[in-house]
């Protein structure tokens, strides 16, 4: 059976095609710039660089290739079965994998308040998709729904109960990177009970306490701004700068936001949202950049430690993401003296992980690099659903 799997943002749409249960990619691509004036398309070896003026030009060059008789794809529409989207934010409405109909669209666009920069572009991709493929099932995977299983001592923020009742309480992301993840890492572990952390370090990070595979608690709240220090957001802060900021700067609320989200992190620290370039001046002995990775990784140790105290204790420790999967330098500098706490890496394994199939660590608790696979989980949920 083929599935497709879309990841739409408001300027891009990331695609794989799947053939399941087998789990085989058998074409992947992307579409960038959509709505600019150059955009570009590439699938496979094959790009065109032209302008996308919406998701549908991107969707329908998609089609095109896959109907091409000397790609040998597919020979109908029909030959894909489902496409599953990724859907930021399900609120409290979705907790599993769904079958997209018009009360579904209706309740991810009462979520678009929660998540305005992520569930609009969600929703054109999935009403974009019905359009072209108007027989496949449409599915929505939630980036939220992992988290529904965080209990109330961990979701609930000590604000009045009334704020608690509209919906403001912790929500979590990433819930599908760090799901895959996990359900890797327990595959590896071997046992039914089990305690994880697991690390997304992408542009965007978060940390995730994973007790016997479910979501126990996680670094983003309501918001993704909360938590770790990210490529340009700034993770935690006192609330009191808001208000320093909006009362006694004049700044608005629309301009605190934009430079929480995006001129802080490492952007602020460092001048670059590229961890490479900074690891790189780093390096060279730059103090700027030595003391942005000491904070980013002191962020992060903040987290493990808090979450292996309430979990009670460790199995296993799980790096992902573009900087989880890459950065040996972070790797190191979070796990740095913690072998009192029963973490401890083999520092040769650290920097030649692939060699060691991201088997890292020198203690009892283990410490991995697993590559997420996002578009496979969705996949996988979608498929799982089907059936
Ligand atoms: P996104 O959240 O956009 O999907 P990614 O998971 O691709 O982000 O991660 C992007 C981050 O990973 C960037 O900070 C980039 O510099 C970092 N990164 C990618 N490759 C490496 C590498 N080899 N070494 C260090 N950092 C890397």
């Amino acid at each position: 059976m083929k599935i497709l799997v879309l990841n739409s943002g408001s300027s891009s749409v990331k695609f794989q095609l799947f053939e399941m249960p087998e789990k085989k990619v058998i074409v992947k691509g992307l579409a960038e710039r959509i709505g600019e004036e150059k955009g570009r398309f590439k699938i496979g070896d094959w790009e065109v660089n032209k302008a996308l003026p919406s998701h549908k030009e991107a969707l329908e060059l998609l089609t095109d290739y896959l109907l091409n008789k000397e790609n040998q794809i597919i020979k109908n529409k029909e030959d894909i079965v489902a496409i599953g989207h990724r859907v930021v934010h399900g609120g409290k409405s979705f907790m599993q994998p769904t079958l997209v109909n018009v009360q579904v669209k209706d309740k991810i666009k009462e979520l678009f308040s929660l998540a305005p920069l992520h569930n609009p572009a969600n929703l054109i991709g999935i009403e974009t998709a019905e359009q072209i493929f108007p027989k496949a099932k449409q599915i929505a995977i939630f980036d939220t729904a992992f988290h529904h299983t965080i209990p109330e001592v961990n979701h609930k923020y000590a604000i009045p109960k009334k704020f608690y009742d509209e919906g403001i309480q912790k929500y979590g992301f990433h819930g599908i990177s760090h799901q895959y993840v996990s359900r890797e890492a327990i595959k590896k572990l071997g046992k039914d009970s089990s305690k994880i952390i697991t690390l997304h370090l992408g542009n965007g990070a978060s940390a995730t306490a994973v007790v016997d595979g479910k979501s126990f608690d996680t670094s983003m709240g309501f918001g993704p701004m909360n938590g770790l220090i990210m490529g340009t957001r700034s993770g935690d802060i006192d609330q009191s700068i808001i208000f320093y900021l909006m009362d006694k700067m004049a700044y608005s609320s629309e301009d605190v936001q934009a430079i929480l989200n995006k001129k802080s992190g490492m952007m602020a620290l460092a001048g670059s949202n590229d961890l490479r370039d900074i690891e790189q001046r780093a390096e060279q002995g730059e103090a700027t950049a030595l003391m942005a990775l000491e904070m980013y990784a002191n962020a992060i140790k903040k987290y493990v430690g808090s979450y292996v105290a309430e979990m009670g204790g460790l199995d296993a420790l799980v790096f992902t993401a573009g900087i989880g999967e890459n950065s040996d330098v972070v790797r190191r500098l979070v796990t740095k003296d913690m072998a009192f706490f029963g973490i401890s890496i083999d520092l040769e394994k650290n920097k030649q992980a692939k060699i060691y199939q991201g088997d890292i660590g020198n203690s009892k608790t283990k410490v991995w690099v697993i590559p997420t696979n996002e578009e496979l989980e969705i996949a996988v949920q979608s498929y799982e659903l089907l059936s």
